[in-house]
């Protein structure tokens, strides 16, 4: 078996400093109504105000200003619906570069537009006749383009990890961090972070219910891939953990926990009446946790990363209303 080099927490510091000037330092919120309601001091990390609305444009924007000259030249190709497909596609006009994404020909048409609107060619695929895998291969292939996967990267785990990072910053050693998990690529570049800046913080992932393959995966000891999952969290619909993402969890994350649906909208519903917040699902991932956990000490000082506020505003709308 051939052991991973793993990032670390100097290549967290590494990515901050490419970051510097691109992306948003992102508010740290507090509620007084969050505080008194759990029992606890609640700081948000607020990613839904990150540039393309989310903090997968640290990963992607770290990722591509490591390119050499050959790799610029070419570009990068990138498949997604969601959003690592508009942070790869906005990294690479910023720096400059070509991008080409590979989508479901039935991805949502705002999603679509999103995405071409930064300027990235967009190729469309079908979900039910063409492996898209197979196709951004031979796309990659015949153009020369470097593929960058959504969360199995070491450039992609430690650009995520400056969300954190700026947290730790802003409010000193925390007693839990809870963050959304998919793939694992905030996860684990979240704990790099807290390792370094507040070794005693019990990092916490959290999944849908409906998929929580990285909660298998944690309590097996290996990687455990599931079905696509159905929930409205379509940022967490992960089949299963990469390599590395899952190597930095199980060392450096305490546990992985989850949260239905139910209360992904409870959690997105208070984002926004009582902090004035889009958040979209996958976003409410950590908070709706932190507000069910019955482990959560009085008093604890605890760090909520919301990771991010893309959602089409009548799919927000009906969540909202319970329709
Ligand atoms: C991608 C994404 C996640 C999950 O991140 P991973 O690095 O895949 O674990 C969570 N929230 C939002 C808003 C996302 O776009």
């Amino acid at each position: 078996m051939t052991t991973l080099q793993l990032p670390t927490f100097d290549d967290v510091r590494a990515a901050a400093a490419r970051l510097a000037g691109h992306a948003h330092r992102t508010p740290v919120l507090r509620s007084a109504t969050a505080d008194e309601r759990w029992g606890a001091s609640f700081f948000f990390k607020c990613e839904n105000f990150q540039r393309m609305g989310a903090f997968k444009f640290r990963g992607a924007f770290n990722a591509l200003s490591r390119f050499d000259d050959r790799q610029r030249k070419a570009g990068a190709i990138a498949f997604s619906s969601g959003n690592h497909a508009q942070a790869v596609a906005l990294s690479a006009r910023l720096l400059g570069m070509p991008a080409l994404i590979v989508m479901p020909a039935d991805a949502p048409a705002a999603k679509l537009a999103a995405t071409r609107a930064y300027g990235a060619e967009v190729v469309l695929y079908d979900r039910f006749t063409e492996d898209r895998e197979a196709l951004t291969w031979q796309l990659a292939t015949e153009r020369g383009m470097t593929l960058i996967p959504p969360y199995d990267h070491p450039d992609v785990i430690t650009g995520q990890g400056t969300a954190a990072l700026e947290l730790f910053e802003e409010t000193g050693p925390l007693d839990r961090l809870y963050v959304c998990l998919g793939g694992g690529g905030l996860t684990s570049g979240s704990a790099l972070a807290a390792r370094a800046l507040s070794p005693q913080c019990q990092v916490l992932g959290v999944e849908p219910e409906a998929g929580n393959d990285g909660q298998q995966s944690l309590r097996a000891g290996h990687i455990v891939t599931i079905p696509t999952p159905q929930t409205i969290a379509d940022g967490a619909q992960t089949q299963h953990l990469g390599k590395y993402t899952f190597a930095v969890i199980q060392r450096d994350v305490a546990d992985i926990q989850t949260v239905s649906d139910a209360q992904l909208v409870d959690a997105m519903r208070f984002f926004a009446e009582r902090m004035k917040m889009v958040v979209e699902p996958t976003g409410c991932l950590a908070f709706a946790a932190a507000c069910a956990d019955a482990t959560l000490p009085r008093g604890a000082r605890v760090g909520i990363i919301v990771s991010g506020g893309n959602v089409d505003l009548g799919r927000y709308a009906a969540l909202i209303a319970g329709a």
